[in-house]
């Protein structure tokens, strides 16, 4: 057992998944942004990219699995280039189809009818936007980040995201730094008052995530020598009320090459999973891997920490 098992004791049989209501699709590691809070590394520069193959077999596992929701996520997964033929076969199917999108790369030169091929498959969106602040958003992001995401949900807020409950437009929240994030509610009115002050636009809720100490965010923290203090301030923050909405017992993860993982951060780690339960989308079986022990480590204490993070969001 390692510490987060320890602390999240009663069981003793470490961390154990529900069902798998999600099943979130990882299509690549290709961006068109590098921000520096990024847990996966993506870039312009990566190569690693679902391929058709192993896309057909996920279309196979949603069928079998009935899943409520299919979370596309990269990377910047609409710089797959099956993406589009991928969603369709998804919607096709009757799936409800969710994805993450960082909102610049729709004015990417080729991505002029996302939008629209979005709200005619009734996609829902979640979209990166870690601050009402341009300087905070480009001091993470990069510069003219801030300006494009605007034009962006300006784009959408057009057809209808934002504003019609069949088109959900929810707007990430993260930290700007090595510290958690402020309580979600009161984050998203300013969020609603400030975007709608300054240009009008409108989202559906805002969503809180904890910057996971992995990746391009611990590099960052070890250059500024504040890895040691961010890691005891998540363990410090341990919050027993978020351990049972913990995202890894209620959804699973794919990654580009078919590998499954219990959450993204553990894809981020290259973390399978484990403990008996098949652990590459070939071998996909609902029934063993609905109930199975999760793959725990250090970095879990990120989601656990005050009021709790997922790819949804806070928890409590
Ligand atoms: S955080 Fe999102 S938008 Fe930024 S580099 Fe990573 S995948 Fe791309
Ligand atoms: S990091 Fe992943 S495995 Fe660990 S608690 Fe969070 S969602 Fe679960």
């Amino acid at each position: 057992m390692n510490d987060f098992e320890k602390r999240i004791a009663g069981s003793g049989g470490g961390l154990q998944s529900e069902k798998v209501e999600t099943l979130q699709v990882n299509l690549g590691l290709r961006c068109n942004q590098q921000c520096i809070h990024c847990h996966l590394e993506a870039s312009p520069g990566r190569k690693e990219m679902m391929e058709w193959p192993i896309m057909e077999l996920v279309l196979e596992a949603c069928k079998r699995a009935r899943c409520q929701l299919v979370d596309l996520t990269g990377g910047a997964p609409e710089l797959n280039p099956n993406f589009c033929r991928f969603v369709e076969a998804l919607y096709q199917e009757g799936h409800r189809v969710q994805v993450r999108t960082n909102l610049t790369v729709l004015l990417e030169p080729g991505m002029e009818e996302m939008p629209e091929f979005f709200r005619e498959r009734q996609v829902q969106l979640v979209a990166s936007m870690p601050c009402y602040l341009e300087e905070n958003v480009c001091a993470q992001r990069g510069p003219g980040v801030y300006e494009k995401s605007v034009a962006a949900i300006k784009r959408l807020n057009g057809l209808g995201y934002g504003y019609e409950s069949s088109l959900p437009l929810n707007l990430v929240y993260n930290p700007g730094g090595a510290f958690l994030p402020p309580p979600q509610s009161a984050l998203e009115e300013d969020y609603r008052r400030e975007l709608h002050l300054r240009f009008g636009i409108k989202f559906t809720h805002l969503l809180t995530i904890t910057n996971m100490p992995l990746g391009r965010f611990r590099t960052e923290l070890a250059r500024q020598n504040r890895e040691e203090d961010y890691l005891r301030l998540l363990r410090q923050s341990f919050n027993p009320q978020t351990v049972d909405g913990l995202m890894c017992r209620h959804q699973l993860s794919v990654g580009w090459d078919g590998t499954l993982f219990d959450c993204d951060f553990n894809l981020a780690l290259g973390l399978p999973v484990n403990h008996g339960a098949p652990d590459h989308i070939r071998f996909f079986k609902i029934g063993d891997l609905q109930r199975r022990r999760i793959v725990t480590g250090e970095h879990c204490f990120g989601c656990t920490a005050g009021s709790g993070s997922s790819c949804g969001g806070a928890l409590v």
